[in-house]
């Protein structure tokens, strides 16, 4: 018996923080019970998005809000949104886009595996820039006239990738949107921690904002956010809904469309009230409280695995971010950082740790998911591995 019965499967040690591959975050009590009430009733899931709507616009200061599948549905939902607008024959057609102006221009540098969910609405990405940083052949990145400089006729939009540096900066892309009059789609979806950042981007002018429920916000892992203008959310909503009602019915500010490209994205009532409440959680700080628990656990970690052959570096929580540990494997080790985390994911139970650095040696250590219990164990799993010599 596990915790996934009836499924033959083994629960992880998850110290990679809030991915998807693992899982997501754990959503607190509050939210699993609002779930399961929700599940109870029934509910107009009109009128529920509607409310959610409400409380969205009420934490980004956008004008509307959506609870979508996802940051990556938001992604493909704002993407048709823009490209739809509120006819309901573009979004028949949609991701059937020829004819139409079709193109997102994005900085080069900002492109990810994720902007296939922008593809998929029918969009072209036209890239400009470079980032001469990464390419070690210069000091610059991305700049705003290239931007400008790859919109054209066939331009419906531009998609930017939010991070803390990202270049151009979001004030010099929405400028350039306002004054040609092309919306600006932000892929904020990580960018939470701190709460601030829910306000910053609509704050500095952007169109659409996408985040996802599952990460720091702590809602249903397959849950995201999408926010901004008022006719975009309606036309991404209308694009997401069930659409089987009589035109008469309907209180929408267009015909109604069919079934639109979003019906595949499609988000339940029980997540819908569990995204709401885990954005009030985390919008009320409340999730702060658990920081000096795991500041602990990593202080833990990094005391059992003291006279070993590694570096061990804190990195505080900043702006209610979780603390994360870096342990970093001295030349001495016996082992290289990628065998340390093949070995600790081939063991029982699996240990899964933050993987980004294995090749500066370092395995990160993410202290969100982790249980009552997990942080001894990840420590003595990894001193296991740093004992015996296995080079022949
Ligand atoms: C996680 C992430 C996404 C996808 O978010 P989901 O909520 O998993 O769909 C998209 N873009 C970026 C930059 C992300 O970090």
């Amino acid at each position: 018996m596990t915790i996934f019965d009836p499924l033959d499967a083994e629960p992880i040690i998850n110290a990679c923080g809030p991915v998807t591959r693992l899982g997501g975050a754990p959503m607190p009590l509050q939210v699993l019970e609002a779930m399961r009430r929700a599940a109870e009733g029934a509910a107009s899931l009109e009128r529920l998005q509607a409310a959610a709507g409400r409380l969205i616009a009420k934490h980004t200061g956008a004008e509307a809000g959506l609870a979508t599948a996802g940051a990556a549905a938001s992604l493909t939902l704002g993407a048709a949104a823009i490209l739809a607008g509120l006819d309901p024959a573009k979004m028949e057609r949609l991701p059937d886009t020829s004819g139409l102006p079709h193109e997102f221009v994005v900085a080069r540098e900002q492109r990810s595996g994720y902007d296939h969910a922008v593809r998929a609405a029918g969009a072209r990405l036209v890239e400009a820039g470079f980032n001469e940083l990464v390419a070690g052949a210069g000091v610059r990145r991305t700049e705003a006239w290239e931007i400008e400089a790859a919109i054209g006729e066939r331009t419906a939009g531009i998609l930017y990738v939010a991070a803390s540096d990202s270049r151009p900066t979001i004030a010099e892309v929405v400028e350039i949107g306002q004054r040609r009059q092309l919306p600006v789609l932000v892929d904020a979806a990580g960018q939470l921690p701190p709460r601030e950042n829910l306000k910053k981007h609509i704050a500095a002018g952007a169109d659409l904002v996408c985040f996802s429920g599952g990460k720091a916000i702590r809602g249903p892992q397959s849950s995201g956010i999408l926010c901004g203008r008022a006719p975009l959310v309606q036309s991404a909503a209308l694009q997401m809904l069930d659409m089987d009602d009589h035109p008469e019915l309907s209180q929408a500010p267009c015909p109604i469309p069919r079934h639109g490209i979003g019906r595949a994205m499609k988000v339940s009532k029980e997540e819908i009230v569990g995204l709401a409440t885990a954005l009030e959680l985390f919008a009320s700080g409340e999730y702060d409280r658990e920081l000096p628990e795991m500041h602990a656990s990593l202080e833990q970690i990094a005391a059992a695995l003291r006279g070993r052959p590694v570096d061990c570096s804190m990195q505080p929580s900043v702006g209610g971010a979780a603390p994360v540990l870096r342990v970093t494997l001295r030349e001495s080790a016996p082992r290289t950082a990628m065998e340390v985390c093949r070995m600790l994911r081939a063991g029982t139970p699996a240990i899964f740790v933050g993987h980004a650095e294995l090749h500066q040696r370092t395995l990160v250590i993410h202290p969100l998911c982790l249980r009552e219990g997990e942080a001894e164990q990840i420590a003595q799993r990894l001193l296991e591995t740093l004992v015996v010599a296995p080079r022949h």
